[in-house]
């Protein structure tokens, strides 16, 4: 098999993409959903600051509703101010790691073996550090990219982004000002497939679509008594009724534009079997490897019990029960999710959004996307990059609320053999050097094309 991949940097970014994404994951920038806990986001973004700076950047330094929740934003100015300009995002916080399960200690950025190891190595200071070693090169050099680019590093995406990302569409709109366009995670990532003839080809995968992220709180009610009494109006039971039918239940298939090309795309070259009517689609999908977890969750809603609460003594009934349930919806689903949902649910369940986070969907087509693929077969001639819909949510839900058409690429190389997605919140996450000095490559192609 061809390889484009090279080991030796060819650039100043590339010298220095290494060592940068090291250093940030050496920063722990655990967000453990709470404010009081959530840890290390001020120093991340005072360090990037630094760096931008030292380059020459000037740069704003926000705080996005608490103490600590640091945010860094800079501009390079193009070369047709008139055109919008591109926003270039990445998370600082991480999801928490327990350092006793892991094979490298998940703050250290070890380098070892050709990976850089530890938490936020894939999600995502890998971008983060590419991104920071591309506007630093630029700068130095005096590069005039085509627009504006808007280079911003936030806070609090791995709880939601009330502390970042949403909070600064809604309270600091006027640093996205002529932003049109967005790229973040999660997608670039390369995933083997074989085609038909037998080689092995390798997809990109450029996130345009993001299912939507609620979550709901239920709550029954009944008679509070006696644990010994005849059972009437039990409050658990009725709950527990309720999450199981939740929980055994299978949405129906519904086709977003973006699940139809990927797996339209992926049947080309494969000659899989990825006909949404056929027979055995989740045996097909199977045979892509882990990346059938995320695409099989973006064919249907779904609605996942994760919370269970309710009692407080073995011989009393209590009054109220609760639980937790995780909906991820379609676009276009919401309305007919809550009708079937509350058919599931049955009468005297009461339930109420603790969260809700609108999904997201945009084409796969026009000069940036073109961009992204002429980017991809510039430094991969076996690649071919396809859509796809994430299962999850990124700060692309906040900032498309102004208007700007996000996508996710933060392209990586990968080997075939790596289960990428299990790296993502995962123990021993670590990504491929040579995966970040080709990520750099292609990012830097499409920057000065986008
Ligand atoms: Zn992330």
């Amino acid at each position: 098999m061809e390889s484009t991949s090279h080991s030796a940097p060819s650039s100043a970014a590339e010298s220095e993409v290494v060592d940068l994404v090291s250093k940030l994951i050496q920063f722990d920038t655990s967000n453990t959903g709470e404010p009081a806990t959530t840890k290390g986001e001020r120093e991340a973004a005072e360090w990037v600051a630094a760096r931008l700076e030292e380059a020459g950047y000037d740069t704003t330094y926000v705080e996005s509703g608490g103490p600590g929740r640091g945010n860094v934003f800079a501009r390079l100015p193009g070369a047709d101010p008139s055109r919008g300009a591109l926003l270039l995002h990445g998370h600082l916080d991480v999801v928490p790691a327990e350092p006793e399960d892991w094979s490298v200690h998940p703050f250290s950025g070890a380098v070892v073996d050709g990976y850089v190891w530890g938490r936020g190595a894939i999600d995502m200071k890998d971008m983060v550090g590419m991104l920071l070693a591309l506007a630093r090169q630029y700068k130095r050099e005096g590069t005039v990219p085509p627009r504006d680019l808007v280079f911003a590093f936030v806070a609090d995406e791995e709880a939601g982004g009330k502390y970042g990302s949403q909070w600064l569409v809604e309270h600091r709109p006027d640093l996205f000002e002529g932003v049109t366009e967005a790229v973040g995670e999660v997608g670039g990532f390369s995933l083997s497939v074989t085609n038909k003839e037998g080689e092995e080809r390798r997809l990109y995968l450029v996130e345009t679509a993001e299912k939507g992220m609620g979550w709901i709180r239920l709550t029954a009610r009944g008679t509070a008594g006696h644990g010994s009494f005849l059972p009437e109006d039990n409050a658990v039971t009725r709950l527990a009724g309720a999450v199981a039918r939740v929980g055994a239940h299978t949405f129906p298939l519904v086709l977003t534009d973006a699940v139809r090309e990927f797996l339209g795309a992926v049947t080309d070259e494969t000659g899989l079997d990825l006909d949404p009517e056929g027979p055995d689609l989740s045996g097909h999908l199977a045979k892509l490897g882990t990346i059938s977890r995320i695409i099989g969750a973006t064919l249907r809603d779904t609605a996942n019990p994760t919370m269970l609460d309710a009692g407080y003594k073995a011989n009393v009934i209590p009054q109220t029960a609760h639980a937790v349930l995780d909906c991820r919806v379609l676009p276009g689903r919401q309305a007919a999710f809550e009708r079937e949902l509350d058919e599931l649910l049955g009468p005297g369940i009461e339930r109420e959004w603790i969260t809700k986070l609108e999904p997201y969907e945009t084409t796969f087509d026009g000069h940036l996307v073109d961009a992204m693929n002429a980017a991809i077969l510039a430094h991969d001639p076996q690649g071919k990059t396809v859509p796809y819909m994430l299962s999850g949510g990124t700060d692309a839900k906040a900032f498309s609320k102004l208007g700007i058409r996000c996508f996710g690429f933060a392209p990586l190389q990968l080997p075939p053999e790596l289960d990428f997605a299990a790296l993502f919140h995962g123990i021993d996450e670590r990504v491929p050097v040579d995966a970040l000095l080709f990520g750099t490559r292609v990012l830097d192609h499409f920057l000065r094309n986008s």
